[in-house]
């Protein structure tokens, strides 16, 4: 009997066991999670669920019965802590050495932290606490102006706390999005009444608050660290496979080792319209690129070439952006920015590489046809 294993089951392993067997793979199926709970999708966890507007039930990829009814191995709370590559095994937490014939990485990526007490946004018991914290009231002050950061700041106000949001570069958002749009995300805040500390680094954080760079104290009742996140690659890489940002992939899916592959925030395939590698942390990749791992898992031929695709909700701003803006010499604006209703075009060499709609919907296909037909012109 063959067996395909996956180790990590957020929302791509969980995405890859449910296309395994609606391709027709009727082998054993491993689904190894490191966390207690089933598969759950993570975008609420800084949204409706953190502001309590939505139930527990709906964050989850799957209901309770779906991993037995499709004789799915679900091993939750076990841990992969070992791969030998040439003998086709996995060491789990629990003793065991699982046996596979194809297996997918599927490992996801872990908040940085700073030393001291702040709290991080990853998991739904962060969720919980934190949606707990903010239930206090109070002076909150967030570390990092990115998604985590932007997003809790929104929620910390609509609970009615005192929010300060400390950034180390001069707008929030500005690496991804560049400084024009980032512009927007800090006007928007400042109207809601989120106290911007920009262009200065944390030095500290203690039960009090955070101790800024410049010497100065910003005191808080709770501290909450949004500074990015690393993607899980200590198994991949003591086994040997081939490590840069992420586990490096071909754009099958297929890491240095042709029976592993990758899938979702620690994958770091070979994109071919952009010509280049590129690691995605956002939740449509791992949906779409779990799938895309486990067809070529079955020997289908798989290119994997989406748009990087994201969206987020921030007070009434909900915006969708598509591509990648690295490199941009040209961004142009339609539409109302101070109605917070426009389009945004990215443009490198006269050639669109990202676009974003905000609060205009439907527009997402339109921004990824011109991105791919200008990447694709020679
Ligand atoms: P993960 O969701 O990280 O799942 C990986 C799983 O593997 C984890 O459960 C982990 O415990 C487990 N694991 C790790 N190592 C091992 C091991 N050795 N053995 C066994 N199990 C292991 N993206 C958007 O596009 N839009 C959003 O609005 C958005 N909001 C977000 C809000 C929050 C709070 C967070 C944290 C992320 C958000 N994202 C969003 C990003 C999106 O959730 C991620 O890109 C997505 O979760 C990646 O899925 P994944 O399956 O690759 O990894
Ligand atoms: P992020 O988007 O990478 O943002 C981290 C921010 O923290 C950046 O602005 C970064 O600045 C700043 N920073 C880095 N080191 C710092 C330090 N020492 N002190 C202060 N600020 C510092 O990461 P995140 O917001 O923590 O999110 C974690 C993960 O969840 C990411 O994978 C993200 O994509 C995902 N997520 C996505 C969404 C969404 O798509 N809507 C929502 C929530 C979470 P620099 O730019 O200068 O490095």
């Amino acid at each position: 009997m063959t067996t395909h294993v996956i180790v990590g089951a957020g929302l791509a392993g969980a995405k890859a066991a449910q296309t395994l067997r609606e391709e027709g793979f009727d082998g054993d199926l491993v689904l190894i999670g490191a966390e207690r709970e089933r598969p759950y999708e993570r975008p609420p966890l800084s949204k409706d669920y953190l502001q309590g507007k939505s139930e527990r039930e709906k964050i989850f990829v799957h209901p309770p019965g779906w991993y037995g009814k499709h004789d799915v191995d679900l091993r939750l709370g076990v841990s992969a802590t070992r791969l030998a590559l040439d003998e086709h095994v996995v060491e789990l937490s629990d003793g065991t050495r699982q046996p596979y014939d194809k297996l997918l990485l599927a490992t996801g990526a872990t908040p940085r932290r700073l030393p001291g007490p702040g709290l991080t946004l990853r998991s739904v018991e962060d969720s919980e606490t934190l949606r707990d914290g903010l239930a206090r009231g109070g002076r909150v002050v967030i570390v990092g102006g990115g998604w985590i950061g932007l997003e809790v700041a929104a929620a910390a106000r609509l609970a009615g706390c005192e929010v300060t949001v400390v950034e180390p570069e001069p707008l929030p958002l500005a690496r991804v999005l560049g400084a024009e749009v980032g512009a927007v995300f800090a006007a928007l805040h400042r109207e809601q009444g989120v106290v911007l500390r920009l262009g200065v680094g944390v030095a500290s954080v203690s039960d009090h608050g955070v101790r800024l760079a410049s010497g100065e104290t910003v005191e808080a009742d709770l501290v909450v660290v949004g500074i990015g996140a690393a993607p899980n690659v200590e198994l991949a890489r003591t086994a040997g496979l081939e490590v840069a940002s992420g586990i490096v992939c071909d754009a099958s899916l297929r890491t240095s080792h042709p029976d592993v592959y990758a899938a979702g925030d620690v994958a770091e395939p070979y994109h071919p319209l952009y010509g280049r590698k590129l690691r995605v942390e956002h939740w449509a990749n791992a949906l779409n690129g779990g799938p895309a791992a486990a067809r070529a898992m079955l020997g289908r031929e798989v290119v994997y070439d989406r748009l990087p695709y994201f969206f987020t909700d921030q007070y009434t701003l909900g915006m969708e952006f598509t591509g990648d803006t690295t490199g941009y010499d040209e961004v142009v604006f339609e539409g109302s920015v101070p109605e917070r209703e426009f389009v945004v075009r990215w443009s490198r060499d006269g050639r669109m590489v990202a676009g974003m709609n905000v609060n205009i919907w439907d527009g997402v296909e339109e921004l990824q046809n011109r991105i791919r037909a200008d990447l694709s012109r020679s």
